[in-house]
């Protein structure tokens, strides 16, 4: 049994480490000349800059993965202060609530939201199909606390509309602690006794340090090969790639697309018709990355936390800002800042294909104002735009999802991020369960064996 997996972005990576591990046989065909997809480090002008991820939630996958890679000496949790975030409310940053007693003691929920909140362990549990992330807020903790709590977290993480993703798709846990517990507050007090965050962490040398340390151990990983046709015949799959000028054909019994959805749906055109339509229905907004600097000196704001939010009733110009150099050492020079803003999403796209010089001077401006700094331009900036960033899990990813269920009789899985969960210890953690599955799908030995 030989498996195929296209796409080396962290779900492909991880995949082909568990399936080498289980000692089953696998090609993994990437692209481009480098592994990692969504990862990416860039080392510019004396600064570390993270176009994609900028820290990782330490769930136990992958704390073992990072064991087993021997990665322990590179890595860097956060620093405790970045335990505070803060919501922007009228115009000023406040913390947000980082356990459920401390939603009582904020002041931007009035006190009928906050008694609202209490009563949400007397709401019953109820099953509604596609109910949204603020249908689900709305029947459970009342109206008031979508504007600064559900919005800008669902901006913040997943890029999303909390008014289009589906709460069982989007954020699960959330339906298991109302179906477990009859109620979402009772499941967070079990859970990390009320903590609502696990421990951040990334690499001295960037997040590009863990795709590179899973390639490393990959002996059948092919980089520079781009897949561009999918056949089968006989039961089989058959990979065309194109590779210096000339097509290598490969057959094989299973066949893992680890790919964005758009690439996906091209390579199934002809062979799975029906799930390339599905695929073509799922939404990734525009984004683009801003990294900014200033001396510390100009800003006189503490930066004592991970970041801030923005939520949409504020009119924002981003998304919100990860105060980078408060999170990790090492990202700039001691007597500097640098901040990392998200422009675009689901709710700002306009926002994102603004043109650059624009979009560039938006985020300086908002910078400036809201964090007093008394400079009229960085020191540095750098702006990474992606025509499509984070796949959104709305309604219209359901029938990608169901067929994808459907086509594990045909030997077709998926690893990525628009099945797996957008966050790389999801896509990591789906790997493995991934990895588990195909093997049982491997021929017992024969008797002469
Ligand atoms: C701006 C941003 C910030 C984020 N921040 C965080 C964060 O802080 N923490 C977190 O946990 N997650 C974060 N995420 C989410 C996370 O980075 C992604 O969900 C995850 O990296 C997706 O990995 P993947 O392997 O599924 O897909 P991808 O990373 O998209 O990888 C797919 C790979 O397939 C390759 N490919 C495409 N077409 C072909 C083809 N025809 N043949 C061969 N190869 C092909 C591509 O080159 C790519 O390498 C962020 C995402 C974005 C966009």
């Amino acid at each position: 049994m030989r498996v195929a997996i296209i796409g080396a972005g962290i779900s492909g990576l991880a995949l082909a480490y568990y399936l080498q591990k289980l000692g089953i046989p696998y090609d993994l065909f990437e692209a481009e000349e480098h592994v990692g997809g969504n990862i990416k480090t860039l080392q510019e002008g004396g600064y570390l800059l993270e176009l994609g991820p900028n820290a990782l939630q330490c769930t136990p996958e992958l704390t073992a993965l990072i064991k087993e890679l021997k990665l322990e000496q590179e890595v860097i949790p956060t620093a405790h202060s970045t335990n505070n975030r803060y919501v922007l409310h009228d115009g000023t940053y406040e913390k947000s609530p980082s356990n459920p007693f401390s939603l009582l003691s904020n002041t931007f929920f009035s006190w009928k939201t906050k008694l609202r909140i209490l009563k949400e362990k007397d709401v019953p549990p109820a099953d509604i199909t596609y109910e949204t992330i603020t249908q689900f807020f709305d029947r459970r903790f009342g109206p008031g606390v979508i504007d600064y709590s559900v919005n800008p977290f669902v901006t913040g993480n997943y890029g999303g509309d909390p008014e289009k993703l589906l709460v069982h798709k989007a954020i699960p846990i959330l339906k298991e602690m109302e179906n477990r517990y009859g109620s979402v507050l009772k499941g967070l007090v079990q859970h990390k006794n009320g903590h609502l965050t696990h421990q951040n962490i990334s690499f001295a040398k960037g997040m590009q340090a863990l795709p590179n340390a899973i390639a490393e151990k990959l002996i059948s990983l092919h980089t520079d090969h781009r897949v561009e046709m999918i056949t089968r015949n006989q039961g089989k799959y058959i990979i065309s790639c194109a590779t210096t000028g000339d097509y290598d054909t490969q057959e094989y019994n299973l066949l893992v697309l680890a790919l964005p959805a758009l690439p996906a749906a091209e390579l199934l055109h002809f062979t799975f018709p029906g799930m390339a339509a599905a695929l073509q229905n799922i939404h990734y907004p525009p984004m683009a990355v801003v990294h900014t600097v200033y001396n510390r000196r100009d800003v006189r704001h503490d930066l004592d936390g991970f970041g801030v939010l923005h939520p949409k009733a504020e009119c924002p110009f981003t998304v919100g800002s990860i105060w980078s150099s408060s999170l990790f050492d090492g990202r700039c020079r001691p007597h500097e800042v640098l901040f990392t803003s998200f422009v675009g999403g689901a709710q700002y796209e306009a926002h994102a294909i603004t043109d650059k010089k624009t979009l560039m001077q938006c985020v300086h401006q908002e910078l400036a104002e809201k964090h007093h700094i008394a400079s009229d331009k960085p020191i540095f900036q750098h702006m990474h735009f992606m025509e499509h960033s984070i796949p959104q899990y709305d309604m219209y990813i359901e029938d990608a999802h169901q067929m994808a269920k459907q086509l594990e009789q045909d030997g077709l899985f998926i690893a990525a991020n628009w099945q797996a969960g957008v966050s790389v210890p999801s896509c990591i953690r789906h790997a493995k369960e991934l990895a588990h599955k195909i093997n049982l799908k491997r021929p017992a030995p024969s008797i002469a064996e």
